[in-house]
């Protein structure tokens, strides 16, 4: 029987044939080998605490090792265990995860720090570790298997683009779920150091089989990968082009600027407990409800969230005798400029405020 049908290809026997003849034990052996030669050395690498590991692997989640390595020794050094995460206000927490995004992440962790404590230490086993906020079945496989040696499989967005290539099943939500976890699992199976087998399959992802070019000539998996064995690389997935729709709000900044108004969000999965600036749907000028406003545009700033495009207008206003800043009013702080920096600031207000130092050193110049 051919590998290929008559648009080459691989005919679903075939591929069924080349799984069953995988060979496990060579394709570990072959990962464990490259890994100790190229894995890189990263600070949650060091010591593999369950705390340590726990806090990597959350930082991890939708975040690229890069980002990462600049923020874990600093939150180490100010919660060093898990009772000082578990004591700390949640406004600390949050400045301390500021630039990492995705906050809710910080706000699991120390939800689950409580609980740890409250139960008198970590989890040890898979299901009570996926039973903490913030911890998937993938996260908790990660801190099970570096952290406590066990052997629990791993199937993260970087390791499941691998296991897709590795195992060519390229359709994307197929039911080819249970055998991605399945490899997964037999890559950890019997493995001496499940945890370095895992550390080693999330490296591949991240430094060798990456989303748009993958450095095959590189990669352990060379003489065992489907896609590139079966010589079907021009299947290798494209990645989805993600539009993000666009909002634009204007900022108000008081007159003079040596102050800010900032707001705390008291809702929205994303940016609870964080502070933005006082602002109004839309572009400048088109404010209802302050008639009487006078100001003038000091420029514009762009941020992209995950779904999102912003683009924020910065706009000097004096509210004079108009009644100032209507409902809000009760909830906003005026704040100086360098005090401003104290507070846990969304992404969008940080480069805000960046905008308005660089405006300021340029009048002053
Ligand atoms: S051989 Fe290429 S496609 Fe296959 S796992 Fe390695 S880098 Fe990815």
């Amino acid at each position: 029987m051919s590998l290929f049908d008559r648009s080459e290809r691989a005919t679903p026997g075939a591929l069924i044939e080349a799984r069953r003849r995988i060979g496990w034990e060579d394709s570990r052996s072959s990962l464990l080998d490259w890994y100790r030669k190229t894995g890189r050395s990263l600070p949650w690498r060091e010591d593999l605490s369950p705390y340590r590991v726990w806090v990597s692997e959350i930082m991890l989640q939708q975040t690229t090792v890069a980002t990462v390595v600049g923020y874990f020794d600093r939150f180490m050094s100010r919660f060093p265990d898990v009772g000082s995460l578990a004591a700390a206000p949640v406004e600390q927490v949050l400045k301390s995860w500021e630039g990492l995004g995705y906050y809710q992440r910080a706000r699991n962790l120390q939800k689950a720090a409580r609980e740890i404590v409250g139960r008198g230490g970590f989890p040890e086993n898979l299901e009570t570790w996926m039973a903490l906020p913030g911890v998937g079945r993938s996260t908790a496989g990660a801190i099970c298997s570096i952290a406590l040696g066990l052997e629990t499989p791993i199937l993260d967005a970087n390791v499941r683009r691998v296991q897709r290539r590795f195992l060519h099943a390229m359709d994307p939500g197929s039911p080819d779920e249970g055998l991605l976890w399945e490899s997964s699992t037999r890559f950890v199976t019997g493995a001496g150091d499940p945890g370095l087998v895992n550390q080693a399959l999330m490296e591949v992802g991240a430094t060798v089989c990456l989303p748009r070019s993958p450095r095959c000539v590189d990669c352990p998996f060379s003489r065992q990968c489907l896609t590139l064995t079966l010589g079907l690389s021009d299947a290798l997935p494209a990645r989805k082009k993600t539009s993000r729709p666009l909002r634009v709000r204007t900022v108000l900044v008081p007159p003079g600027r040596r102050t800010v108004w900032l707001l705390k969000n008291e809702c929205g999965r994303l940016m609870e407990g964080l502070w933005d600036f006082l602002s109004r749907p839309g572009p400048p000028g088109h404010f209802p409800d302050e008639p009487g406003w006078s100001g003038r545009h000091l420029g514009t700033v762009e941020h992209v969230y995950s779904h999102f495009r912003e683009e924020v207008h910065v706009f000097e206003i004096d509210p004079g005798g108009s009644g100032g800043l209507s409902e809000e009013t009760s909830r906003v702080s005026t704040v100086s400029l360098p005090d401003s920096a104290r507070y846990p600031l969304t992404g969008v207000a940080r480069k805000i405020l960046a905008f308005l130092s660089e405006l300021d050193r340029g009048e002053n110049r």
